[in-house]
């Protein structure tokens, strides 16, 4: 591209992509100011959404679309397949944009490269959602080449075959670890999870990326809560160990336990919703958790089994929102499926969905009977 047209598109991207709201999870936020300078010095009005964030599912673009932003950057997690983007977020950086041009290559699709620009270098997707860019910039977390050898050594010394999975924070060096473990003779099987962007990757409601074909699970997460994301399955546990792996050290640590912890809160939570007569419907706002579909044939479910049921909204529920409905007796949570572990946070059992659906065949049950 020549000076002058280069000169151009800056032009044209100035004014199709600004206002511009910057959205950060929790960690990061820290992050925010320097961006919003950076970006400010470029000519572009910034925005600081200033909410909660906690995952891809959360894009803040009811804000961007009440400011007036063109543009959102979503920072720290990669695409999540929401309803709104009609097509799959675009790589413009790394291996996968080289895989995708060979695709189009082959089917003989020109790719329009003005369609692709990003507001920052760090962006690696680019997605369209009811009429705002949304690009998004993952967090890297660095390789710790040490940690994933005393991995491999751990795996190798106990299993043949296992299924591993990680965090969008550490996807970028997955194939490294894969090749370690194969590279001392372990089979290593992975799929791509229901809500996922890339093969391998796990979310906290998306367990999906792990084979049970394998002799165990490993989830390379800090944390547990996407290792416990198997809370959300019926699988027996019995004979396959589910381990999470700590990045910085490579250690790994069973967490069946804890599995069957949040499972059994899920049992309690069955049992005193049985009894309930009145249940808030939580119904959350954020675009991919947002159900109000099935929310309403909740109410209408509960109404039918001759109980009291009325949708609660919010972006973000919290306790300080919930505390002073005293009337229901048990929430059903339709939003992020995890919720339902904050038990003890909102004071009232919650459900989740699969466990609802075992609530109305028992009541149902219970009514024929
Ligand atoms: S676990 Fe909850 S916050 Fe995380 S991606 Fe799933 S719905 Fe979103």
């Amino acid at each position: 591209m020549n000076k002058k047209a280069k000169e151009k598109t800056a032009y044209l991207k100035g004014r199709s992509y600004s206002p511009i709201l910057l959205q950060f999870p929790e960690g990061l936020k820290q992050e925010a100011l320097a961006y919003a300078t950076r970006l400010e010095k470029e000519g572009y009005e910034v925005y600081l959404f200033a909410g909660l964030s906690f995952g891809a599912c959360d894009l803040a673009i009811d804000e961007a679309k009440r400011i007036g932003a063109k543009t959102l950057i979503h920072f720290g997690h990669l695409p999540f397949p929401l309803p709104c983007f009609k097509e799959r977020p675009r790589a413009v950086r790394g291996k996968l944009e080289n895989v995708e041009k060979e695709e189009a290559g082959r089917k003989g699709e020109g790719r329009d490269e003005g369609e692709l620009e990003a507001v920052l270098p760090e962006t690696e997707y680019i997605g369209v959602c009811e009429g705002i860019r949304v690009e998004f910039i993952p967090y890297r977390a660095k390789p710790n080449i040490a940690a994933i050898s005393t991995f491999a050594d751990f795996v190798s010394s106990k299993f043949k075959c296992v299924s591993l999975a990680t965090t969008a924070q550490h996807i970028h060096y997955f194939d490294d670890i894969v090749e370690e473990l194969e590279g001392r003779g372990v089979r290593v099987t992975y799929k791509k999870g229901s809500y996922t962007f890339l093969p391998g990757q796990i979310l906290g409601c998306d367990p999906n990326a792990l084979d049970k074909e394998a002799e165990a699970y490993f989830i390379w997460a800090d944390g547990l809560f996407h290792a416990t994301a198997l809370s959300l399955s019926t699988q027996s546990l019995e004979k396959k160990a589910v381990f999470v792996v700590d990045p910085m050290t490579g250690k790994a640590k069973d967490v069946r336990a804890e599995i069957e912890r949040l499972r059994k809160r899920q049992k309690a939570a069955l049992a005193a919703a049985i009894q309930a007569e009145r249940f808030g419907i939580l119904l959350s706002t954020k675009p991919g958790q947002s159900r109000i579909a099935i929310a309403r044939n909740i109410k209408r479910e509960l109404e039918a089994l001759g109980k009291q049921a009325a949708i609660l909204v919010a972006n973000t529920f919290t306790r300080e929102g919930l505390e002073n409905f005293n009337s229901f007796d048990v929430y059903i949570d339709t939003a992020c499926l995890r919720l339902a572990d904050d038990n003890e946070l909102f004071g009232k059992p919650i459900l989740h969905l699969l466990t609802y659906r075992e609530l109305v065949d028992q009541l149902s049950r219970l009514k024929q009977a």
